[in-house]
């Protein structure tokens, strides 16, 4: 089944609970800190019956019709048929909403190409894990992830001390109906716009913490679960012309606290196990399929920034200036090697031994590593070209309402190249990105969406084929026997040198 944006809407109207503070929120569809959002999303499901993407957004197999994202590939034209499908998403939402339904999508996806992973210990969830597939891809469901415990949970022993409760999610008690989970987990990106929250682990748990190694997932609307956002900015947008960005794609981060919710059995696929708890996301192609998307989603922000760099310095007169041209090469230059991380990704596919295949998983923790590390910077850089443009436009659209202040606005704001309402929308476009509440929301998200820099790293240096680099190494090292000194024609002097 392939949804509408108004069925998927329709969903959301489930009674989940969403705090903004101290307000109570019961319908994020109408509400004024998500509903655009909420209808961006609904864009998505919607681009599915639009003629120009529908045969790239859904796929058929079987007789079924599904979201691509659900597509377990078994070819190389899989692939790039999943990333052509994630590029249409990144480019409806300008690669502003990173945790869209195409990134969880990939977990579950990847955990059911190696469903035997799942059967480890004491417990054998590998089922489980392929029927809820099957359930997510027949009805087209939209997955958030919250695997991440909060921070100052990870030394129980700060809280032991003062008899305290430690607040991250962990079981309390097991039943023959399944579990009942209590604690907090973040930062569950676009969860108050899923149908399923994807609770798990991904950083390492210390010996003690084994309650707190479940994996499961559980609707939104669970009873004893509510989702504690952070400011909407959405909501304190001036209006869709000023703030154009943070009217419609912001994205939400909330907090999920579970206060006794009971997990049935069919939605548990690990529990008790430290170490599958994180494995299950690299000894299956789960991190793969879902991080792939996340370097197609940065792609299309990178096309956002250097077009609208582009933009800026054509419209401040200053594009022929050779030391900007310089600047405009060197955004082109990274937007160029993040769009051949991605390529590259497929050119180097791996083949996995259950008849699938997987995207290369050494240069996708590359791709987000570079990600990571240069998201500032370019920023940085499009704010250098943009100097005082960003800020000399009027407060906001109300200078447009007001004939007085709108003559004189449209002309002496305007510049040979632009009318002053293009510039207005350009240059509040811009700050949008690079300036405002949201903007920094994004420069954090890029930083952390998969974890700290050494995190990425480690998934770099575990990935690295390192049998094939000390070869090359050993190969070389090889060729170097001892042998007699050559003859380099010095004379008696140079040989032992000056007295
Ligand atoms: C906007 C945003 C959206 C997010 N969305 C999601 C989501 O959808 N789902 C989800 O599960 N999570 C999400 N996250 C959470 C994200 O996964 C975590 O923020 C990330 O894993 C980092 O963990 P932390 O914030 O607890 O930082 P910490 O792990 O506490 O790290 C903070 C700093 O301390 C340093 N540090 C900590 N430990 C070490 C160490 N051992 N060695 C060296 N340096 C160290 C780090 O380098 C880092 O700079 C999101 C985060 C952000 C900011």
């Amino acid at each position: 089944m392939i949804k509408r944006g108004a069925e998927y809407l329709a969903g959301l109207r489930d009674g989940r609970i969403v705090y903004i503070g101290g307000e109570r929120v019961d319908d994020v569809t109408v509400h004024p800190g998500f509903r655009n959002a909420a209808r961006s999303y609904a864009a998505i499901y919607d681009a599915r019956f639009n003629e120009r993407y529908r045969d790239i957004l859904v796929t058929t197999e079987d007789g079924d019709r599904f979201a691509t994202y659900f597509l377990r590939p078994k070819t190389r034209s899989d692939l790039e048929r999943r990333t052509r499908s994630c590029q249409v998403i990144a480019e409806l939402t300008y690669g502003l909403m990173g945790r869209s339904p195409d990134f969880v999508g990939g977990y579950i996806t990847g955990a059911a190409m190696q469903p035997e992973v799942f059967d480890s210990g004491a417990f054998r969830f590998a089922s489980h894990v392929t029927a809820f597939y099957d359930h997510c891809r027949r009805n087209d469901v939209f997955l958030s992830h919250a695997v991440t415990p909060p921070q100052g949970t990870r030394d129980k022993t700060l809280y032991q001390r003062e008899a305290a409760r430690v607040p991250a999610l962990a079981v309390v008690a097991e039943d023959d109906a399944g579990l009942t989970i209590s604690g907090t987990k973040m930062l569950a990106t676009s969860a108050a716009f899923s149908d399923e929250i994807w609770i798990g682990n991904i950083l390492p748990l210390a010996a003690g913490h084994e309650s707190e190694a479940v994996t499961c997932v559980v609707p939104p609307n669970a009873t004893g679960l509510t989702l504690w956002s952070r400011k909407p900015y959405e909501r304190y947008a001036v209006s869709a012309f000023d703030n154009y960005l943070s009217h419609h794609f912001d994205e939400g981060d909330c907090i999920v606290v579970c206060d006794c919710v009971k997990v049935p059995w069919e939605r548990v696929f690990v529990h008790n196990d430290i170490g599958l708890s994180r494995q299950i996301y690299f000894r299956t192609p789960a991190h793969t399929l879902s991080n792939h998307q996340a370097g197609v989603r940065y792609a299309a922000k990178l096309k956002l920034l250097l077009g609208l760099a582009r933009r800026i310095v054509k419209s401040s007169g200053i594009d022929g200036v050779p030391a900007v041209a310089d600047d405009l090469g060197h955004l082109a230059a990274l937007y160029g090697m993040m769009k051949a991380m991605i390529q590259g990704q497929i050119q180097d596919f791996e083949t996995l031994g259950s008849g699938y295949v997987n995207y290369n998983r050494h240069y996708m923790y590359a791709a987000v590593y570079f990600a990571t590390q240069h998201y500032d910077q370019i920023c940085a850089k499009v704010r250098e070209l943009s100097g005082g443009s960003v800020l000399q436009m009027p407060a906001d659209v109300s200078v447009l309402h007001n004939p007085a202040t709108r003559s004189v606005f449209e002309e002496l704001w305007r510049t040979p190249a632009d009318s002053a309402v293009e510039r207005f929308k350009l240059y509040k476009l811009a700050w949008d990105l690079l300036g405002t509440d949201f903007a920094g929301r994004h420069l954090q998200y890029e930083r952390f969406y998969m974890g700290p820099a050494f995190v990425v790293r480690a998934h770099s240096h575990r990935e690295c084929p390192w049998p094939e680099i000390d070869d090359y190494v050993g190969s070389l090292l090889d060729r170097i026997e001892p042998g007699p000194l050559l003859d380099l024609g010095l004379t008696d002097t140079e040989t032992k040198g000056s007295p």
